[in-house]
């Protein structure tokens, strides 16, 4: 079956990397037609704007897209483009996969987490300003619809994929309110779901917990703050931010990425990791129903690391990101 999808290759290692996705997949066979979109500082130059209409209503017609890592000035300059993609197709679950990989070796064995994030809300509202000149306040928004519907997708997600606990991660006794309805939304939601262990951990204490015992997590439910940075923790306990993939779902739409950015200190240098955008690129094989295909994909990807020894600079290894991609196309 042909698939029509968009593709927004990004900036710094995202071309390099979705140029290896790109290769592996049609190494697999799969038939896919692409949009492809710019986005950033490049669709500002090309486009003046950085969220092109025409991307977004792109991803609104194929409802499903695969996205490189896009550059976010610090500071000043534009709002984030990720973030402002998610909110415009209120692709409010973000679910990024941790999972040990066999030929990868770190201080950690059978790490096999699910961060699920919510996207849209929290400190990333961008509602922000200066009150007087040295103050300034950055609001916080957290809303009962909201953290619900991301805690049913939490448990509805351990449920269709045989999960036995989800842990909510807050820091309620702090933000009594905010975070205080979060975790209250979580624990009305998750009574609908007897086989569901619900379990609750204040955020500080859930980092130490993941450093020591990563192995007694299953699905950890988060705000969108908490989620952006533990998730960032997670992916060391399995390799790093070259392996660990990740989705933005809403009702009906998808936007796949690697929970990585767009890593300037190496782009342009052959050496990218292309493992977290071909791994997203297997999740959306399998939202697309293409199992088999992403099965194929990960089967040859797992061998390269693993019976082939065949790695990238930050895993260890001295392979480019092209003599890496070629390995598993050859395997396919
Ligand atoms: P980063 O994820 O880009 O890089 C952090 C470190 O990990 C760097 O040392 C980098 O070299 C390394 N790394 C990341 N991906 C790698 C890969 N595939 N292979 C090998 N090494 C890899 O984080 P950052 O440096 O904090 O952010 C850079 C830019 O990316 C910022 O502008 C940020 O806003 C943006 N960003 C975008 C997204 C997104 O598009 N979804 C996500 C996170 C950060």
């Amino acid at each position: 079956m042909k698939h029509l999808v968009t593709l927004i290759p990004g900036d710094g290692i995202g071309p390099e990397v979705t140029a290896a996705t790109l290769r592996v997949l049609s190494a697999a066979g799969v038939d896919i037609t692409w949009e492809r979109f710019p986005a950033g500082a490049q669709a500002l130059a090309e486009h003046g704007t950085t969220l092109p209409d025409a991307l977004l209503s792109s991803i609104r017609r194929t409802r499903v897209a695969l996205k490189g890592p896009v550059t976010t000035p610090v500071g000043g300059g534009f709002t984030s483009v990720n973030v402002g993609l998610r909110k415009a197709l209120d692709l409010y679950a973000n679910v990024r996969p941790v999972k040990s990989i066999p030929g990868v070796r770190t201080r950690y064995e059978n790490v096999d987490l699910v961060v699920v994030r919510e996207n849209t809300e929290d400190l990333y509202s961008g509602l922000e300003h200066v009150v007087v000149p040295g103050v300034v306040e950055s609001l916080k928004v957290i809303t009962e619809r909201a953290s619900t519907r991301i805690a049913r997708f939490a448990c509805d997600y351990a449920r269709k994929h045989g999960r036995r606990k989800v842990t909510v991660v807050h820091k309620a006794n702090i933000m009594k309110l905010s975070d205080g309805l979060f975790l209250d939304c979580f624990r009305k939601v998750v009574q609908h779901y007897p086989e569901v262990q619900p379990e609750e951990k204040i955020v500080d204490n859930m980092c130490m917990q993941l450093v020591m015992h990563p192995e007694r997590y299953d699905v950890l439910l988060m705000e969108n703050l908490y989620g952006d940075i533990l998730s960032d923790l997670a992916t060391g306990l399995v390799g790093g931010l070259g392996v660990v993939p990740g989705a933005n779902i809403g009702d009906g739409m998808a936007v796949f990425e690697a929970v990585h950015g767009s890593a300037p200190d190496i782009a342009g240098r052959g050496l990218a990791n292309p493992t977290a955008m071909i791994l997203s690129a297997t999740m959306m094989l399998r939202y697309i129903e293409e199992n088999q295909a992403a099965d194929r994909i990960e089967a040859a990807l797992f061998a390269v690391l693993g019976e082939d020894g065949i790695k990238t600079p930050d895993l260890g290894g001295t392979a480019t990101t092209t003599e890496f991609t070629e390995a598993i196309a050859t395997r396919l």
